[in-house]
Parts: C-alpha cells; structure tokens; sequence
C-alpha cells in the first residue's frame, strides 16, 4: 500500500482491539444474531470474526475492501437518520492495507439457492489482492486478519504485551455484549474461551451471563421515560459490587457504545455520593433517543458523539442514577 494509505489507515486501526471493533460493528450491522471472535498472540498473529449476517455477494468482495466503499448509506439524508454503526466504508480497507485480510463470505439467498454455490473469499495483503477461492460454509462472513502491522514498523514497536492487548479486547467484547443482549457472542483469546452470551435478549442475563454473578438480587433496574421521547433503561449494580475503575460503567445511545465526558461525569455525580471514595459502579445504561437528536459523525472511531440536549440529558442521568441507587441496600 501507499505510504499515505497507510497513514490513513493508521487513524481508524491503532491497535488490535481497532480492528475487533470495527469486525464486530460490521458484523452487527450485518444483522448477525451470533459473532465469535478468536485471538492469538494479542490480535497481532490472528484476529477472525465470524458471523451468521446476511454475507456479501462475491462480485462485491474486492470492493468491500477498498476505500470508501460502503453499502450503508444510500441518500445523504441518511446521514441523519444512521441506523448502523458503520457508514464511511474505510474499515476494512484500512485493516487490509496494514495486514494480511481474507473475507470469507456466503449471502443468505446463496445459501438459498444451495449446495452448488459455495462461499467466496479474496486475500488482501498490504491493500494488494493476493489470492481468491471458494469453499463450504454457510451463510454468513468471516473475516481473518493476520500480521497486523506487518508492514508499519513504527505501529509494531508501541503495541502492548499481548496481555494487555488481549484485555482491552475482552472489555470490549464485554460492551458489545451488554449493549446487544439479544446476540449471542463468543470471545476466545489463546484458544481460552473468556466470554460467552446466550443472546437471549435479556440484559440482566446477558449481564450475569458476563460476569457470573448471582445477579437477581445484585442488579437494580433503571428505567427513565420522559415527555421528549428521551428513554433511559439498564441496570446499577448494588453497592457491593463497587469497583475501583471505571471500567463496568457503559454507555449506550440508540444501541451504540458510547463516550461523552458530559455525560460520563453526569453519572458520576449520580453515583459518587453514594459510593465510598474513588468507587465505580456497574452500570450498564442504554438511552434511547431521536436519531436527529444524535450526529454520530465527528470521528472516525465514533465513540464520540454530539448530543442537541446534552445539558437536560445530564440532569436526567445524574438524578436518575442518584434515585436508584438510594434505594438500594448498603
Ligand atoms: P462500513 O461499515 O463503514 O460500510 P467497512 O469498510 O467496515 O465500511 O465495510 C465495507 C462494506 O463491506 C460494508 O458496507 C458492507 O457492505 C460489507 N461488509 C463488511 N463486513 C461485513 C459483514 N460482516 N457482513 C456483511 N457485509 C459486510
Ligand atoms: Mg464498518
């Protein structure tokens, strides 16, 4: 790949847990109701994501993979209205111009039509088409990412130990898992099977699913409805399970995780009083609003999200979470 090319890619893909979520977010969108994901070597030997979405057609492999192709937003009114989690189509272009990317993929209708049409995969090394053949599976993609950063030195050199790697992936697992309770995920880090949900669409089983806890009694639920259509729903974990990091407190907006320092904060003024010093809850918080109340375009990896009413947003979270934690037994 061009040197610029690499660059670019080297804003959307810093690290291994980059290209996860990317592959995840992917595989969502693609309405996959399972998704498993296997690492090696903290994501830098092999990353694969496999999912039972809807696949892509063969004749549109190659294009999935170059920049600026996305099949996600049809009118540039959509912008407004994003109902997926990805929609400026750099993804895998950026991961297969710093890798070694196959994309193995089978359409449902494919499926359909049976036995005799195999699925289809293309190799793509350093932004180069390499290789492409079929084989058996059903429908569905799976997506393999080997020698991440094979070709930029200067990435290789600031990664992590693959422990630490390895453990920003699973926390992010565990965040798609909390927001997608009704998809069924499996995480396996070192041939070590670390995380797995049943999809039953319950967010309290997802949740003691995740973190193999006598839940019932441990998790209180939240649920805010207000005359704007602004819906807040999820749960607090109760006070014993208090934790010295930030690290179970997540945020989701319309489904999609979520980073926003005013309203992180705006929950942690719920919560800190009730708390001992320097305690973090579990609490796993889904807002539901009007799409034209969200611009999910400000960055490429759109943790970050602008908010029309982020102030009375704020309020509500602060007393929402204040409220049910009050309630809840020492
Ligand atoms: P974006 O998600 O922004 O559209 P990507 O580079 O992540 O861009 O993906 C490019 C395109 O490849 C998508 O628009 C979609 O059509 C297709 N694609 C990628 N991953 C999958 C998947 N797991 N299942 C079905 N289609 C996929
Ligand atoms: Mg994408």
């Amino acid at each position: 790949a061009e040197v610029a090319e690499r660059i670019a890619a080297g804003e959307v893909i810093e690290r291994p847990a980059s290209v996860v979520k990317e592959l995840v977010e992917n595989a969502l969108d693609a309405g996959a109701r399972e998704i498993r994901v296997e690492i090696r070597d903290g994501g830098l030997r092999l990353i694969r994501v496999s999912d039972d979405g809807q696949g892509i057609p063969e004749e549109d492999l190659e294009r999935a993979c170059a920049r600026h192709s996305t099949s996600k937003i049809v009118r540039v009114e959509d912008l407004e209205h994003l109902q997926t989690l990805g929609f400026r189509g750099e993804a895998l272009a950026s991961i297969a111009a710093v890798s070694e990317l196959t994309l193995l993929s089978r359409p449902i209708e494919s499926e359909e039509r049976g036995q005799e049409e195999p699925a289809a995969w293309i190799t793509v090394r350093g932004g180069e088409l390499v290789q492409r053949g079929h084989r058996a599976r059903p429908h569905g993609t799976t997506v393999t990412v080997r020698e991440l950063f094979y070709n930029v030195p200067a990435r290789l050199k600031f990664m992590r130990s693959a422990r630490s790697e390895a453990g920003q992936i699973l926390q992010l697992l565990n965040h798609y898992a909390a927001g997608y309770p009704s998809v069924r995920f499996n995480l396996s880090i070192e041939e070590q099977s670390l995380l797995q949900t049943s999809g039953s669409g319950d967010l309290a089983i997802a949740l003691a699913e995740l973190y193999r806890l006598p839940l019932a009694e441990l998790l209180i639920p939240i649920e805010v409805t207000d005359e704007e259509g602004i819906r807040i729903f999820g749960y607090v974990g109760n006070r014993v399970l208090a934790q010295p990091n930030r690290q179970h407190v997540m945020l989701f907006i319309n489904g999609r995780p979520v980073q926003v320092r005013a309203l992180q904060e705006a929950l942690e003024a719920g919560y800190r009083p009730l708390l001992a010093k320097g305690r973090h809850p579990l609490l796993v918080l889904h807002l539901q609003l009007p799409a034209q109340e969200v611009d999910a375009n400000v960055h490429p990896a759109k943790t970050e999200v602008r908010l029309r009413r982020e102030r009375e947003l704020a309020t509500l979270l602060t007393r929402s979470v204040r409220a049910v934690l009050e309630r809840s037994p020492a």
